[in-house]
């Protein structure tokens, strides 16, 4: 994740992932931006003598620059903007410039914030990516969205929704004691995962949930995704404790490359290398 590309306001918009594709992202083109200022901004302004301040609504679309995509994204929101006066020594006038800021408040579709494993079940992944085009519309939606997706990750990972509670009697176990669940399986997520609820609940009880607290979740969930779906950690870790185990030597019986060999040089190699010389006849070091 890009943490910087995701921001609460923007002087121009950044090329973002495309909602469609994995390969382009998305970009704006000032022909298919319009602005418009309402007519009471535009008195109230006058009245001030702010001739060289504007603030109203904007529209965009930004488009997929992968050639064989070009999904379009409708984005909208509130600009403002005021007259910047610089003097140019060439010709000994004033330039002027638009110092322009942009809030987005909507993108349709909405580019995704951060990746996914594959193998992540439906459900849960159209839970987050509805939360992508709440990050825009409604922070405390989305953090409460991502609440409803941490529940559905755990109903894939097979965390059960019914059992015993902290209180010691059965019944139906709330999310921290689902994540404490969880934890007894695949220990190393609870902090991650908490956090996330925290973030969650929040948003779901007081509506509301702080920009960057949620790019922080964002990119705490794309780790954690990774190494809960893909047990990315624990292949490594399972890796790294075998090399330790051989104290570095190479694995015997499938010869020098084992068993994946996976071109001919390397096959021929390995032939040689079984044979207990090199392909250069020399033996390997
Ligand atoms: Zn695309």
């Amino acid at each position: 994740m890009d943490r910087k590309i995701w921001r609460k306001s923007y002087g121009s918009l950044p090329g973002l992932p495309c909602p469609r594709c994995k390969t382009g992202k998305v970009r704006s083109n000032s022909k298919l931006f319009y602005q418009k200022q309402p007519k009471y901004v535009t008195t109230s302004l006058t009245q001030l003598e702010l001739q060289d301040v504007s603030e109203g609504r904007f529209t965009c679309f930004m488009t997929c620059d992968y050639e064989f995509c070009g999904e379009v994204v409708a984005v909208s929101g509130d600009f403002r903007s005021h007259d910047e006066y610089v003097y140019n020594p060439e010709t000994e006038e004033h330039d002027s410039f638009e110092d322009k800021m942009l809030l987005p408040k909507s993108m349709v579709p909405a580019p995704p914030i951060i990746t996914w494993p594959e193998n992540l079940d439906a459900a849960p992944r159209q839970h987050l990516v509805h939360s992508f085009e709440l990050f825009w519309i409604n922070r405390g939606a989305c953090a409460g969205r991502l609440r409803i997706f941490i529940e559905a990750l755990l109903d894939q990972l097979g965390v059960v929704r019914e059992g015993t509670k902290r209180n010691g009697k059965n019944g139906t176990l709330d999310l921290s004691e689902r994540i404490d669940e969880l934890d007894k399986v695949k220990p190393g997520h609870k902090a991650a995962l908490d956090a996330l609820r925290y973030v969650g609940n929040f948003g779901s009880h007081e509506g509301d949930a702080a920009f960057e607290d949620l790019v922080v979740c964002y990119d705490i969930l794309e780790t954690t995704l990774v190494e809960l779906i893909e047990n990315k950690r624990a292949k490594l870790e399972a890796e790294v404790a075998a090399i330790i185990t051989r104290k570095g030597k190479p694995r015997t019986g499938r010869g020098l490359l084992g068993r994946r060999i996976i071109c001919e040089p390397f096959r021929e190699f390995g032939k040689s290398a079984r044979m207990g010389t090199g392909s250069d006849g020399k033996r390997p070091q």
